[in-house]
């Protein structure tokens, strides 16, 4: 059966059996973890303890029947906006030069695609990218360009090192030890992937980028298919942690393309992290995937643990930790 009339067949059966439709459903995958829990579709997934914050605000958007885009890029605004992250946007930390760079995506549910990286002083790179994506022929803008573009757009600049931020970089200069550390608090990309009560999918991914990393280095959250995936036949995917593992094997687009052979979420963010610890050295490395599909299963998994997901449905609202590679 190819993937419309599957969707369709799914549909097909939420609307005309119900609860009844849930359990045929539920025996698809052993590896379902989780399942939306009524007919209608709804729901936000966010990377770590922020992502509660971010589902709030996709949420609102969500059940006023608006689209998934515009909740996800809600989402992701709130915590760029947010001074006391160290990880995105406003009050991210600085690269080991002391200047803050920011790397955003985001999809929507025809395929589009926008990106920015390196881009300094505009405290919403996640609208930028959606401008990107909407008002130019391409994909993706750097630095200079991309900020020179967010100008033209009506964007302002402002200084995004907030004075705690300064300061701890300062501290950190008096050693310049390059070690990022796995799962501090207050720490980490926002991916908030949703799917609209309409049934359609949207991803957005923003950060900072790893603390104190060489200037000029572009982590996985802008590059479409590291970083973030989505397909509206299929389903979403993000990613938070080491970068360079994440572009090494093109995590979240593994994830959708896993999803599409029918492996449930959950299976197919684990797929993706067994990749990654198979060929590289991941002792020091978190890497954590959070992923939905079309029928409104989510799941998420990580190296190791210590990696929150928040989960907003009809339902759900939860933080709740993933399964991980690395028992402890
Ligand atoms: N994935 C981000 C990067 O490599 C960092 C993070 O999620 O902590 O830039």
């Amino acid at each position: 059966m190819n993937q419309d009339r599957r969707s369709f067949f799914y549909t097909l059966l939420h609307s005309t059996f119900g609860i009844a439709a849930g359990t045929i459903l539920a025996s698809r995958s052993s590896y379902a973890k989780s399942r939306r829990k009524t007919t209608q579709p709804g729901l936000v997934l966010s990377t770590w303890k922020h992502g509660v914050a971010a589902n709030a605000a996709a949420w609102d958007i969500i059940v006023k029947n608006g689209a998934a885009l515009d909740a996800v890029e809600a989402g992701a605004r709130l915590t760029e906006a947010n001074p006391e992250g160290r990880s995105v946007g406003l009050g991210g930390r600085p690269d080991r030069e002391g200047i803050v760079t920011l790397d955003a995506c985001i999809m929507d549910q025809h395929g589009n695609a926008g990106s920015v990286a390196f881009l300094q002083d505009i405290k919403h790179p996640i609208s930028v990218a959606r401008k990107v994506m909407q008002e130019t022929p391409h994909v993706m803008l750097v630095g200079k360009g991309a900020q020179q573009f967010a100008l033209q757009q009506g964007f302002r600049k402002e200084n995004l090192l907030t004075e705690a931020t300064r300061k701890e970089y300062q501290q950190w200069r008096k050693k310049s030890q390059y070690q990022p550390i796995i799962n501090i608090e207050n720490h980490d990309t926002i991916g908030v992937i949703a799917q609209d009560q309409h049934g359609n999918l949207s991803g957005a991914c923003t950060t900072s980028g790893l603390g104190y990393k060489m200037h000029g280095r572009v982590g996985d959250s802008p590059i479409i298919g590291a970083g973030l995936f989505v397909d509206n036949e299929v389903g979403a995917a993000a990613a938070t942690g080491t970068g360079e593992a994440v572009m090494k094997t093109c995590g979240s687009f593994l994830i959708v393309e896993r999803m599409r052979q029918g492996a449930s979420p959950m299976q197919a963010c684990k797929e993706a992290v067994l990749r990654i610890v198979k060929h590289q050295d991941y002792r020091d490395m978190q890497v954590a995937y959070i992923a939905i599909n079309k029928q409104g299963e989510y799941g998420a998994f990580s190296i190791r643990p210590g990696f929150p997901y928040a989960i907003k449905s009809h339902d759900l609202d939860t933080l709740q930790p993933s399964d991980a590679y690395v028992q402890k």
